[in-house]
């Protein structure tokens, strides 16, 4: 019933409402609330696509809107198959990978919130609630207000044992370009929307980058010298310090040098699903080149 009487807000996270709806019930517990409303105990995680998420989707009335308004699941049509999208999309029946390389990626995927969010949600609701575009993997600013989004690392890694954003005062975070990470942020937003309306246009960017940079998808150890030549371009025409606050690769000089377009445009030799940062980063870089549109 606490479903019924907690209806999930536009906007709100599906699993940020889970967490609202447990909050609510009053269990001491995360798992007595989820064996009330029969799912998986499993982490609430901004972007992990695992049991708790599937369950999840599976208590909202309709599926499509489910996936389209509470979710992030539409970036990662520039991951996946068009026909695995609409699939998962239409029956949800699987787990969908989500491909998430957390001891490659510099980012946090920590819950975010924005203050003049909470703010205007109280005024609205009576409370905060966790927005689906705050958790856009890598997304540092408010869609909204274009206010620095705020986490905490530690306490917001797993909604099971957190509570609304209200509750949370954590520092803002300083950026040396945050006009840069506002256009990183814009970005994302723009590639999300669109996706959310035609999830075959994923399938589509993939191709027009292959394609501009002459990248066959067969390629093989023979072409590597060709792929590190055009990853040399990337490197000096993206921004370094948009290229670190992403990947931990471009801060640890001794490592083996960052591979984003080796290991993403030949994802299909290796049947791997590749997270939608690396294509963001590739679609952000070729943005005045090839168009993003469908
Ligand atoms: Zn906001």
């Amino acid at each position: 019933m606490m479903p019924f009487h907690c209806p999930i807000e536009s906007n709100e996270h599906l699993l940020g409402w889970i967490s609202r709806v447990h909050l609510l019930g009053g269990n001491l517990k995360f798992k007595h609330t989820a064996r009330n409303l029969g799912i998986s105990d499993n982490p609430l995680k901004s972007c992990n696509h695992n049991e708790a998420f599937r369950d999840g989707l599976n208590l909202l009335p309709n599926l499509n809107d489910a996936f389209e308004n509470h979710t992030v699941f539409a970036l990662w049509s520039l991951s996946l198959q068009t026909e695995k999208v609409l699939e998962w999309k239409q029956c949800n029946s699987k787990l969908v990978p989500s491909g998430s390389e957390p001891n490659k990626f510099a980012f946090h995927s920590s819950w975010k919130y924005c203050p003049e969010c909470i703010c205007e949600d109280i005024n609205q609701h009576g409370h905060s609630i966790w927005h689906a575009k705050h958790q856009l993997p890598s997304i540092s600013h408010c869609y909204k207000h274009l206010t620095p989004l705020l986490t905490d690392r530690v306490n917001l890694r797993d909604l099971r044992t957190a509570s609304l954003p209200q509750l949370y005062d954590v520092l803002t975070p300083e950026f040396n370009n945050e006009r840069l990470m506002i256009e990183w942020s814009h970005f994302i937003l723009t590639i999300f929307d669109r996706l959310n309306t035609n999830p075959a246009l994923g399938e589509v960017l993939r191709e027009r980058a292959s394609s501009y940079l002459g990248i066959s998808k067969q390629f093989t150890q023979k072409d590597k010298p060709t792929v590190v030549n055009i990853q040399e371009k990337m490197d000096k025409e993206v921004p370094l310090e948009l290229l670190k606050y992403l990947f931990l690769f471009y801060s640890q000089e001794f490592k083996r040098p960052p591979s984003v377009l080796w290991s993403t445009l030949g994802y299909s030799v290796y049947e791997k699903v590749k997270h939608p940062v690396y294509w963001l980063i590739i679609l952000f870089w070729l943005k005045d080149k090839i168009s993003l549109e469908i």
